[in-house]
């Protein structure tokens, strides 16, 4: 699965210069042309790290990484502020807006995709690494093999997807849809019971050599991975 990013940011010639490295460096993007944009793509689908231009039109950067931070499902997503501001009150103000990190423009695709790799490791760790632990649960992404509490477990390809889908965001809840965006892809067309078919399997091949039930269901909401 590939890290998703969404780029916001409306001038054209940086947003297609992004996209060309991030996507050559493996990962996924969107772009968004203004900031209504870049909240109608963060409510289809959460980012994994967002690209988010201080100067923006309809909703500012500012105001955007206000409202991500105040929304629980978005509080922790991962922000780089690209900003054309050298002062440094305003890189202090966005930095307590909730950025995780600022670049300065005009600013060296190499650094910034330094950047992108540095606040993915240090904010989403599972994204970036081969080895995912949770709980009891150690997932190996290498090897595509799972234990739970020293015991092997066997899962399906698709419960395997599931099961890291959850590990990279763990306690987090996800709906359903969300669900099959991230795990079977926008463009397949799965109904949404399937995903309840799938989480039955994963939850019995998790518990099948013992310990509790890892995956919590939240009544009219979805499913998320415990994290105790
Ligand atoms: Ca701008």
């Amino acid at each position: 699965m590939k890290p998703f990013i969404v780029i916001a940011e409306d001038e054209q010639a940086v947003s297609e210069l992004l996209r060309y490295n991030l996507e050559a460096e493996g990962y996924e993007t969107a772009i968004a042309n203004d900031g209504d944009e870049a909240m109608l793509l963060i409510d289809e689908r959460i980012p994994d790290l967002m690209l988010l231009d201080w100067m923006l039109p309809k909703i500012s950067g500012i105001e955007i990484c206000r409202r991500v931070r105040t929304r629980q499902e978005t509080a922790n997503l991962p922000i780089i502020m690209l900003t054309a501001r050298t002062e440094e009150a305003d890189r202090i103000r966005g930095l307590e807006t909730g950025a995780d990190d600022y670049v300065t423009k005009p600013f060296s695709t190499n650094e910034l995709m330094a950047r992108v790799k540095a606040v993915l490791r240090r904010i989403r760790p599972a994204l970036m690494d081969d080895r995912i632990e949770v709980g009891d649960i150690q997932i190996d992404r290498s090897t595509h093999s799972v234990m739970r509490g020293g015991k092997d477990i066997h899962l399906g390809p698709t419960e395997f997807r599931l099961l890291e889908y959850f590990a990279q965001h763990p306690g987090r809840v996800f709906s359903r849809e969300q669900l099959l965006d991230g795990v079977w892809g926008s463009d397949v067309y799965v109904e949404a019971r399937t995903v309840d078919v799938h989480i039955g399997r994963l939850r019995k091949a998790l518990m099948s050599q013992g310990g509790n039930n890892p995956i919590r269901t939240v009544r009219s909401a979805g499913y998320s991975l415990r994290v105790d």
